[in-house]
Parts: structure tokens; C-alpha cells; sequence
């Protein structure tokens, strides 16, 4: 059953329609033809508002605005593969608003953003990326946003810096099932650049229901990136690792990104003293040196 009102399928239909229409008169004109291309170009780059002025959802996030229509492709691509929770016809029926700030579990959570289009990463990405792990961790680490295998396979942290962070984990004495992983944003942004600040803006909601949903002991910041969105006032993260600071009440660690630790292998002696502080909020005792 779709999560969407009728009325939504209709606006996201329209808007589908006219994303196709726009892209495909690149391929019926001749470059010459340059001004009726502007002319198709501002006619379907113009706000969905200015056309469906009643359908409030469907008007295009502000991070939207001035981005590329999706491609052909993206837009006829498969819909994510069905959930547990979905299949499950004993799940009571799932609520048509699609509000993250009203999600009264990660599953419901999950499911009001798994096509979600807050912001222009949805043009390009395959998966939503929502996070995995415990939803009971006493430990929660975020990460800056998907790369092109959690792209693929819909995981956090499964390439080569998943790698490292599962070392990491282990360093501390736990595992990657016990705790929880996601990211400031769901969706990879294109290239692997870091999210631009509006992407960061629409995300980040998200993430902070995650938290608040998962109430953990301690949250581990993986980078600048998440370090900025989640503390007011962060400095970089070269000053702040290792520090604890408050976070909602919880107690919230910054650390080095993996990505950067595999450019910077020298910088995992301070990671390891960043994980005795780890373990000493979690467990209330340093790690035991090797
Ligand atoms: N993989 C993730 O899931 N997040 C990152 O920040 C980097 C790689």
C-alpha cells in the first residue's frame, strides 16, 4: 500500500512526467537550437508550487531548487526492495504523514523516508541509506554520508572505511552488532563530495529522531562533518577530538573520520586514545593497552 494520498501520487506523477519531458528535449534538438532549449529548461525548472499551488508536499525542497532534473534512468528505476516491517501484514497500517519528528519507531521512521526526496541528493542516489545496528546501542556513531557501496548495498560503513570503523569498534571492545551506524545524510552525494549545508539542513531531522529514538549512553561523531551538525559552535575536529561534549543530554565524542585515517594512518595513535575516552564513558574503564 502507498504511504502517499492520491492526490500526492498525482502531484509526484506530474512532477515525474515533466522531469522526462525536460530531459528528452535534449535529445529531439539540435544544439543550434539553443534558445528553445532555455526556453524548455526555465518552463520545467520553474517551482512545482507555481503549478500545484495546493500540494504543499510535493513543492520542491529549497536544496532542489537550481539542481538538475533527474535523468531518465533514475526516474524509471526499480522502488527499494521491500522491508521485513513492510511484508509483515501484522504491522499495524502505517500512518500517511511522512513527518520524521512524528515517528514513534526507527521502522516507522525508515519507512516515511525510504523515497524520500527532501533534497536534490534524491536525484542520483539508488538507495536510501537509513542506518543499522542496535536500535537499543548503548553507542551511536555517525558518519558524513553514504559512498558508492553503501549506495549500492542500502548499508553504512561497508567499504574500505567500514572496514576500519569495524576495527574501531572492536578496539573498544564491542562489535558492529551492538551498536548503531548511519550518517548526517542518507542519500551519497554525487562523487562522494561532502554534503553541501542545505542537504545537511534537510537531513539532518532525521538523524536527530534516530538519536532521540535510540537515547544511546554516548555518541561517537565521525569527522567534521558530523561533528558540526550534531554540536553548536563546533571548532574543527582537530581541536575537538577526543573531547567530550553534551549532546540533548547525552554525552557526545568527536573523532577522526575512517576516510581520513586510511589517508592519515598516523593519526590512529589519537584515535586510540579517543577510544580508552570511549570506553571510559561507556564501561567507566580505560581500554587495556596492548
Ligand atoms: N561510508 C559511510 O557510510 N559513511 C561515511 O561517512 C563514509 C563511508
Amino acid at each position: 500500500m502507498s504511504n502517499y494520498t492520491e492526490k500526492e501520487q498525482l502531484a509526484r506523477l506530474e512532477k515525474t512526467l515533466r522531469s522526462i519531458a525536460y530531459n528528452s528535449s535534449w535529445f529531439f534538438l539540435e544544439p543550434q537550437q539553443q534558445d528553445l532549449k532555455d526556453d524548455i529548461r526555465n518552463l520545467f525548472n520553474q517551482p512545482v508550487a507555481e503549478i500545484e499551488p495546493d500540494i504543499e508536499r510535493t513543492s520542491p525542497p529549497p536544496a532542489a531548487e537550481g539542481k538538475p532534473l533527474p535523468s531518465p534512468e533514475v526516474l524509471n528505476r526499480e522502488p527499494a526492495q521491500k522491508t521485513d516491517y513492510q511484508a509483515d501484514s501484522s504491522s499495524p497500517a502505517e500512518p500517511v504523514s511522512l513527518d520524521p519528528s512524528e515517528a514513534q519507531s526507527l521502522d516507522s521512521l525508515h519507512l516515511r523516508i525510504r523515497d524520500c526526496d527532501r533534497c536534490g541528493l534524491c536525484f542520483n542516489r539508488k538507495t536510501v541509506v537509513f542506518g543499522q545496528g542496535n536500535i537499543h546501542a548503548d553507542l551511536v556513531f555517525v558518519g558524513e554520508g553514504p559512498g558508492e557501496e553503501e549506495d549500492n548495498t542500502g548499508l553504512a560503513f561497508v567499504g574500505k572505511a567500514g572496514k576500519l570503523l569495524t576495527q574501531i569498534i572492536h578496539a573498544i571492545g564491542l562489535n558492529r552488532e551492538s551498536v548503531y551506524i548511519c550518517n548526517v545524510v542518507k542519500c551519497r552525494p554525487p562523487g562522494n563530495r561532502n554534503p553541501a549545508p542545505e542537504e545537511i539542513a534537510a537531513c539532518s531531522p532525521i538523524l536527530l529522531k534516530q538519536i532521540e529514538l535510540i537515547h544511546p549512553k554516548l555518541v561517537v561523531t565521525l569527522g567534521n562533518v558530523a561533528t558540526k551538525c550534531l554540536v553548536k559552535d563546533a571548532v574543527g575536529i582537530m581541536k575537538m577530538r577526543g573531547k567530550t561534549v553534551d549532546f540533548n543530554g547525552i554525552p557526545l565524542i568527536p573523532t577522526f573520520h575512517p576516510s581520513y585515517l586510511l589517508r592519515n594512518p598516523s593519526a590512529l595513535s589519537q584515535v586510540w586514545s579517543d577510544m580508552r575516552k570511549i570506553r571510559q564513558v561507556l564501561f567507566q574503564k580505560p581500554v587495556i593497552s596492548s
